[in-house]
């Protein structure tokens, strides 16, 4: 019962086999509409995607190109705001998060959002428009109680294991909106500095619940079925 709330399949078959062979309840992330097509095909939609303009891509896609895109999609994300890497302007940015925010809010459907650098920024906004908001890799020290009391749900990675603001926000959030994820293995890659094989993925979404389960000492095959049920919810399943 492995689920995974962000992953970026990155054009790999042999991963999206096994998320299917494995029965792992993954979000598919697609940024473009041509990673909407490969990873409807590699997935043979046998699992949610959810399609976002990325803040790294808020200066060369536009709302109304990929709304096509939005009205097929399960979730909208990963979206939002980011200070830190890219080089994109804030204003740019915010024009292409607002408007995708709004359009979430109207279609009723669920988000995940990017918050690197614009924590506080993007607090307000969700303010604004209240919804079901995943906050996936949060690794902020401040605001993470006004997050949590916004009911969002929150995915954690790998990161659990060592970042202590990761480990500050794990104790923090109520169980039932608890979420795991890898988004995807290039990061995992990033996060250990070393080469991930495929066939360690399943490996990864365990250790990161065994560490979870550590962290708020609770059952660990509870713990699983729990955040398998968040996922179900926030799909609106
Ligand atoms: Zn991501």
């Amino acid at each position: 019962m492995l689920t995974d709330a962000h992953c970026h399949l990155e054009n790999n078959q042999e991963l999206a086999n096994l998320l299917v062979k494995k029965q792992i309840t993954t979000i598919v992330n697609c940024q473009t509409p041509e990673e909407w097509h490969i990873n409807q095909k590699l997935t043979r939609n046998m699992e949610p995607l959810s399609f976002g303009i990325h803040p790294w891509d808020a200066n060369r896609l536009t709302l109304q190109g990929v709304l096509p895109y939005l009205e097929q999609a399960d979730v909208v994300g990963e979206i939002g705001l980011d200070s830190v890497w890219t080089e994109n302007s804030l204003d740019c940015q915010k024009e292409v998060f607002t408007a995708q925010i709004e359009w979430a809010q109207a279609s009723n459907r669920p988000v995940i959002l990017h918050t690197k650098g614009c924590e506080k920024t993007i607090l307000a906004t969700i303010r604004q428009f209240p919804n079901r908001y995943l906050i996936h890799w949060y690794d902020c020290s401040n605001y993470q109680r006004e997050y949590v009391d916004l009911n969002c749900y929150f995915s954690f990675c790998l990161a659990i294991l060592d970042d202590a603001n990761v480990i500050k926000l794990a104790r923090k959030v109520p169980l039932n909106r608890l979420l795991i994820e890898t988004d995807g293995l290039s990061s995992v890659e990033w996060l250990e500095n070393k080469p991930v094989k495929v066939e360690d993925y399943p490996l990864i979404l365990d250790q990161t619940l065994t560490a979870l389960a550590d962290l708020r000492q609770v059952d660990k095959n509870m713990l699983t079925k729990q955040v398998a049920a968040n996922l179900q919810r926030f799909l609106g399943k």
